[in-house]
């Protein structure tokens, strides 16, 4: 139905990657750091408008593609770079199939152009 290892990652440059207090824990033990670091090192509030999402979400930085992606996505090799350790959004996610990888393999299949990635909306 999908397969991400062929994907860009469009999901990880989600405006709002959600992290709760179970996923500060669970990133805290794997870089072996406190909660409170976690928190301030990987995480942001989110805005009031988006406070039904959770209170905090991840950082995020420069992506050729996306224009913003989340901090800890590899922008060289298109993959999440702490992978036993990510959110449960990004685990639980998706469900059955992924439009955006729909999308992705019908422009493949037209452009006849397997390794298309040229999406540069988000700047
Ligand atoms: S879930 Fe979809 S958008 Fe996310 S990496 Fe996989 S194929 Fe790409
Ligand atoms: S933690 Fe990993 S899977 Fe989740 S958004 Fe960031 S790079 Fe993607």
């Amino acid at each position: 139905m999908f397969d991400c290892s062929k994907c860009p990652g469009y999901c990880c440059s989600y405006h709002i990657i959600p992290v709760t207090r179970r996923d500060l824990k669970r990133l805290a033990a794997h870089f072996a750091i406190t909660v409170g670091r976690a928190k301030a090192k990987f995480t942001v509030k989110n805005d009031a408008e988006h406070k039904k999402d959770g209170e905090f979400k991840m950082r995020r930085k420069a992506d050729e593609y996306f224009g913003r992606i989340c901090r800890f996505f590899d922008t060289e090799k298109r993959c999440c770079t702490v992978y036993a350790a990510r959110p449960a959004i990004c685990r639980a996610y998706p469900t059955g199939r992924c439009g955006y990888y729909d999308f992705l393999a019908n422009e493949r299949s037209t452009q006849e152009d397997p390794e298309l990635v040229a999406l540069t909306w988000n700047k």
